[in-house]
């Protein structure tokens, strides 16, 4: 029989990766099979995840992250130092961060209230004759607005790139995120992603100049990968250096299970979004916003599960329940102006952010993984009601 006394007093982490087995043996079989790196693992999750986004017009190029893919990205695009590059300050550093990479420079913008992601007036109101590109972030899942911000991208001749890191299956207007024909998509496959190879991440591009370009850079400027080196015939020594490059390639042991996660991936949506709407219930009436829902022709992923509570001044209450009753939680996010390096670099003011403070002060993301079970979400629910119950909206 099973303790009762156990299951309710055990640990709520914040996120946990449960493997299958067939994952553990995928993983297995690789390190036998004497092909450590880049090979057929890889060429094969990239074909599936093509297959998987749905538009056959885009090449799926793997890499070791996100950030890295970004990177290629703007590399690929000849950004560099004098150019700026609009991101969202309701981020993770990484999408600001590539962007230093590249001598090039982060011009922030603040988030729209109703959907967490950046607000287009912002960006907007953030171009100038120096404006190269445009990332847009998926916020918690739910897809950005692409066609407002594709509009502003045409009518300025500019790229649009979307950091995708919160975005499988993330679907906008009847498609996935990466089949919209944006400048390129890039997601993540981090430990605690919606799919996961521990590091990784892929890039999706319609643009067959992109894609070729970041396959160069991601392997050492090097024309040809070690994979097809290696298992060629003839003059296998040989490989021309045609650029500077990065070490940003994928291994075949991280994208054999990123093949057997990618085939899960809604099996593991639909246990996030049992999650998420459990939450929506269980919250109903309390003095908190929940996090915004997907459109009928569109697909939250519930990447994280973000409330904002009425009352900033609860959060210190509920963060220490949640403590006492050892319930993971997090922050998404304390805005990058806030942070020392981004504030002191460019100089960055506060009161330009209004929409992203006011979030930031009342903001709490609660525990949502796939194996997470409707009795654990039911204490995490219970703990928040308690806290908040009898405060005013
Ligand atoms: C996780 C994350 C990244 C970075 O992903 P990596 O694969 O760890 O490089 C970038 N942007 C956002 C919004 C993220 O959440």
């Amino acid at each position: 029989m099973k303790d009762r006394t156990m299951d309710e007093t055990a640990p709520i982490p914040f996120f946990r990766f449960v493997p299958t087995d067939a994952e553990c043996d995928a993983v297995t079989a690789v390190m036998r099979s004497g092909w450590l790196t880049t090979g057929r693992e890889a060429l094969a999750l990239e074909a599936e995840f093509s297959e998987f986004i749905g538009d056959s017009a885009i090449q799926s190029v793997a890499v070791n992250s996100c950030t890295a893919g970004l990177h290629l990205v703007l590399e690929a695009l000849g950004i560099g130092p004098g150019d700026e590059v609009i991101v969202p300050t309701m981020t993770f550093t990484a999408t600001a961060e590539i962007v230093t990479y590249c001598g090039a420079t982060p011009v922030f913008a603040d988030m729209d209230p109703d959907t967490l992601c950046v607000s287009p007036q912002a960006v907007r109101k953030a171009i100038t004759p120096r404006t190269r590109a445009i990332i847009i972030v998926h916020f918690a899942g739910l897809a950005a607005d692409i066609d407002a911000f594709r509009a502003i991208a045409d009518e300025q001749g500019i790229a649009l790139v979307e950091d995708a890191a919160h975005a499988l299956p993330t679907g906008y207007r009847g498609g996935l995120v990466g089949s919209h024909g944006t400048t390129a998509t890039v997601f993540s496959f981090y430990a605690n992603k919606t799919i996961t190879t521990g590091e990784g991440g892929m890039i999706t591009t319609r643009d067959p100049a992109i894609a070729a370009r970041c396959r160069v850079m991601r392997t050492h400027g090097i024309d040809r990968d070690a994979f097809g080196r290696f298992s060629g015939k003839s003059r296998q020594w040989e490989y021309d250096v045609v650029a500077g490059g990065f070490k940003y390639n994928l291994t075949d042991m991280a994208a054999a299970l990123g093949r057997l996660q990618l085939a899960r991936a809604m099996e593991l949506w639909q246990a996030r979004s049992d999650i998420a709407a459990f939450y929506r219930e269980a919250l109903a009436g309390l003095p908190l916003v929940l996090p915004p829902e997907a459109p009928a022709d569109g697909r939250h992923s519930w990447h994280i599960y973000p409330i904002q509570l009425s009352d900033p001044a609860a959060r210190e209450g509920l963060m220490t329940a949640f403590d006492e009753a050892r319930i993971g939680y997090s922050v998404h996010y304390k805005p990058l102006h806030l942070m020392t390096f981004w504030r002191d670099t460019y100089r960055l003011n506060a009161q330009d952010f209004p929409a992203a403070n006011s979030y930031f002060d009342g903001c709490i993301t609660l525990p949502l993984y796939p194996t997470m079970t409707l009795e654990q979400a039911e204490r995490v629910a219970s703990t928040v009601r308690r806290q908040l119950e009898g405060r005013a909206a």
